[in-house]
């Protein structure tokens, strides 16, 4: 909270104080907000950068929106441009969540406020605000949802009392991310209970974070650990489920045991998890494959965010809900956290067309 007051301190003086915003010909009482995003190979961060620039236009801000394509020396340079533009704040979706200290010092020294969008920075004293969802409860969800789609949990949550035993998979993130490892934690918390009485078996016996993570939250690198391990059940029992931290992951996932036979021929999916509701998982859902994303609305993330940023630039406080769970290394980090929600066939109409995310079109 101290951290956030000398930042607002300093965003107030140099929102007074700017002659120009950084970009020729602006108006100099327009804010110029940089919003740097991680990649466009996932349709989330897209709708991401576009909400956000929208609503901060609405505000009558400028807008820089710059996407890193998952190059963190990208990300670094495309900041420091922004600070040097004269920014009057950022907005970060990190893709290496400790390399930025350097550029946000050069913000900070800038007097520019910085709100981390979706995704924790740290090793840095030099953020004010962190807009995100409940990414414990992510995982704690994405478990369940396995556990309820192996039959190991009932629709309710409870134990179904079924011994299994059941062959899973587990896929976690990127490890540069800190929302990997919450999504890990928040979903081992739930599995491993199940791991430890033999409910759940895991044939390759890789369940630590650091053997089952996914660089760059890429596709091909979990088709590749994925067709890797499926000789594994060859002639033994099957594949009956894969904890998915990402929908990416979870499609390549899928294309792999495809490919080696299941869901035709007697040979059931397995039951994998997700998360972003992305277009092609939500139809996947809607066609029986995928079992299940989780659903978290970029548009309610990008009004915290932009909500965030106009009360650092008016000098006012933003709205924290949660001021003691992100602790970046340096400082517990005042966030506002959002809810997200578990997605299968029986809700993802209700839930993904109903609240206008897609339109019914979309998904058929
Ligand atoms: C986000 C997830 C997303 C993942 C991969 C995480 O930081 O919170 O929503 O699936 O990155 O892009």
């Amino acid at each position: 909270v101290i951290e956030a007051s000398a930042g607002m301190v300093a965003a107030v003086l140099a929102a007074s104080t700017l002659t120009g915003c950084g970009v020729a010909g602006d108006a100099p009482d327009r804010p110029l907000v940089g919003v740097a995003m991680p990649t466009t190979t996932s349709q989330r961060w897209i709708a991401d950068g576009d909400n956000v620039t929208a609503q901060l236009e609405s505000l009558g801000y400028d807008v820089d929106l710059r996407f890193a394509e998952d190059d963190v020396p990208t990300q670094v340079a495309q900041l420091e441009e922004m600070v040097a533009a004269g920014a009057d704040a950022l907005v970060i979706g990190s893709i290496d969540g400790v390399a930025l200290k350097d550029v946000l010092a050069q913000a900070r020294g800038a007097g520019i406020p910085v709100v981390a969008y979706d995704r924790l920075i740290r090793e840095s004293p030099d953020i004010d605000y962190y807009a995100t969802f409940d990414n414990a409860r992510v995982g704690v969800l994405q478990a369940t949802s396995l556990l309820q789609g192996l039959g190991v949990l009932d629709a309710g949550g409870q134990p179904t009392g079924d011994p299994g035993p059941f062959a899973v998979e587990l896929f976690a993130g990127s490890p540069d991310d800190n929302n990997a490892t919450v999504f890990y934690e928040g979903a081992m918390q739930v599995l491993q209970p199940y791991l430890d009485s033999g409910v759940l078996t895991v044939a390759s016996g890789e369940t630590d974070f650091a053997s089952i993570a996914t660089d760059a939250w890429s596709a091909d690198i979990a088709a590749a650990r994925m067709q890797e391990l499926l000789p594994l059940y060859t002639g033994k029992a099957r594949l009956d489920g894969v904890l998915s931290p990402f929908d990416g992951i979870s499609r390549a996932v899928l294309g792999a045991v495809q490919g080696v036979g299941y869901g035709t021929g007697g040979l059931p999916l397995p039951v994998v998890t997700g998360q972003d509701a992305e277009l092609d998982s939500a139809r996947s859902i809607g066609a029986g494959v995928q079992h299940s994303t989780i659903y978290k609305d970029t548009r309610q993330l990008a009004e915290v965010a932009v909500s965030m940023v106009r009360a650092l630039l008016e000098g006012i406080e933003p709205e924290a809900n949660d001021i003691t769970t992100y602790d970046n290394g340096v400082m517990v980090v005042p966030s506002y956290l959002l809810a997200p929600q578990l997605v299968t066939k029986e809700n993802y109409r209700a839930v993904l067309v109903d609240s206008g995310y897609y339109t019914a079109e979309e998904l058929s």
